[in-house]
């Protein structure tokens, strides 16, 4: 059976990966010159198997007000003359309950699990060097109500399977003593020492490479697809921008945001919206940068160490519809690092900025479109789509072979 992939980011290139695996004869098509070169190009670099509730959570509400007139809050939302953007944060406003927040977290929890044992197989199978490291996560909290929540969050995780502890101040200094020079702000922390980091686009580019390598899988990278062409209800073929076409039995749509506009000439309509993030990478050798990954909570700032570099990503912005490199959150994320760090030399810090394609109750969309009985998507994994995508592709090449996931995929299925 042959399966053409569009989009070859993380999510593309795992999913490619699986099906290969599989045995299909798999063509990954990107508009890019190379892999990864998109949302998997700079993220945050967490691996964080056990923080994957949703944005969508009470807590949220009350914040409202400080997004939208704060300029240095790390939340931001611009309002558009945009129908898609109202629909989406009306749906956004209706998943910001506890009930919800606390289905989609235990939901997504199981796919994050899915996903740490598909990743931790695939790199027994075939070692790839991505500064993959499994140093654990420690999330700072700077207020004690916020903290108290954080342990309720903890015990409900608990029962889903999370290993977490709670830590005061000193025991968080104790931990990563990077963090003395804000000891005094701190009131607490929790720490998973189960959690990984890496380097996304160096493992998506592994793992590509891989797979050029393979009689079963071609790579046509620098050719965007311009539209899908369906008769009589099956997607027969996609055609290139350059006129060429590619047909095959089975289609995958996973190019992030670019899917939106691939699947609307279908009358598919997921509800993604992009999120924007921006992230700096600044060279250090390991030991000038923390040894476990640090998320500092209130400013929404996580820090992973990649080896040879520090990978510094912050910031969610709704309404920022393009990758500008934003000088005055640029300005503000290297002030709040040289707070937490000030020994990082920040002048040869990288900028960089993306779109995470997000879906209103945080869950991505995996599985068969209703646009084509042939026609699948991995889409809509937000600000966790290094974390979910060896899981995800699992999932669909077990949809696609229409064998029993290992996880049930129902919470995942796409309306769309
Ligand atoms: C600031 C920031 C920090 C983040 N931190 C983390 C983190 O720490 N951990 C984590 O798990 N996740 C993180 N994320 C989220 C993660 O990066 C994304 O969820 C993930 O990269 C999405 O991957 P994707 O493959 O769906 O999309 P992309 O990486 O955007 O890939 C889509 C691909 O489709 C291609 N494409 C689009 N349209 C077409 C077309 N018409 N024809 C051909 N090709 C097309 C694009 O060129 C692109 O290569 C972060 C995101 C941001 C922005």
């Amino acid at each position: 059976m042959e399966a053409c992939i569009i989009g070859a980011g993380v999510i593309g290139v795992t999913t490619a990966w699986q099906l290969a695996k599989d045995g299909w004869q798999v063509t990954l098509v990107d508009a890019a010159n190379e892999p990864a070169a998109v949302t998997s190009h700079a993220n945050g670099g967490q691996l964080s198997y056990s923080y994957v509730a949703p944005l969508a959570e009470p807590d949220v509400l009350p914040h409202l007000p400080q997004w939208l007139l704060s300029p240095n809050s790390p939340l931001r939302f611009t309002p558009r003359l945009d129908p898609h953007q109202w629909s989406w944060c009306l749906r956004f406003l209706r998943a910001c309950t506890t009930r919800t927040a606390a289905r989609s977290t235990a939901q997504m929890l199981t796919l994050s699990y899915l996903s740490r044992s598909v990743l931790h197989e695939w790199l027994a199978e075939t070692p790839i060097e991505f500064g993959h490291a499994f140093n654990g996560k420690l999330i700072v909290y700077r207020t004690p109500k916020l903290l108290d929540r954080a342990r309720s969050l903890v015990a409900y995780q608990a029962e889903h399977g999370s290993a977490q502890k709670v830590l005061d101040a000193d025991a968080c200094v104790a931990l990563e003593p990077a963090l003395a020079a804000i000891r005094k702000q701190i009131a607490g922390g929790i720490y998973t020492s189960s959690e990984e980091s890496g380097d996304c686009a160096r493992l998506t580019r592994g793992l590509a490479d891989r797979l050029a390598a393979r009689g079963n899988v071609q790579l046509r990278m620098g050719t965007a697809v311009h539209h899908l062409e369906r008769v009589d209800g099956a997607v027969r073929e996609v055609v290139l921008v350059d006129g060429s076409r590619i047909r095959a039995d089975h289609f995958v749509v996973a190019a992030g945001m670019g899917s939106v506009p691939l699947l609307a000439p279908l009358g598919s309509r997921p509800a993604l919206y992009p999120l924007k993030g921006f992230s700096l990478t600044v060279p250090c050798a390991r030991g000038e940068v923390p040894a476990v990954s640090v998320t500092d909570y209130e400013r929404k700032t996580v820090y992973a160490d990649l080896g040879d570099r520090l990978r510094i990503a912050a910031m969610v912005g709704l309404g920022s519809k393009d990758n500008r490199i934003e000088p005055a959150r640029i300005a503000l994320i290297k002030r709040q690092v040289a707070e937490l760090l000030p020994r990082i030399d920040l002048t040869h810090a990288e900028a960089w900025a993306g779109q995470r394609p997000a879906t209103p109750d945080g869950r991505p969309l995996i599985g068969r479109s209703r646009a084509a009985r042939n026609l699948w998507v991995n889409i809509g994994h937000g600000a966790l789509g290094f974390t979910l995508a060896c899981g995800s592709g699992r999932v669909l090449g077990h949809l696609m072979a229409g064998t029993e996931p290992e996880i049930d995929a129902g919470p995942f299925t796409p309306n769309c």
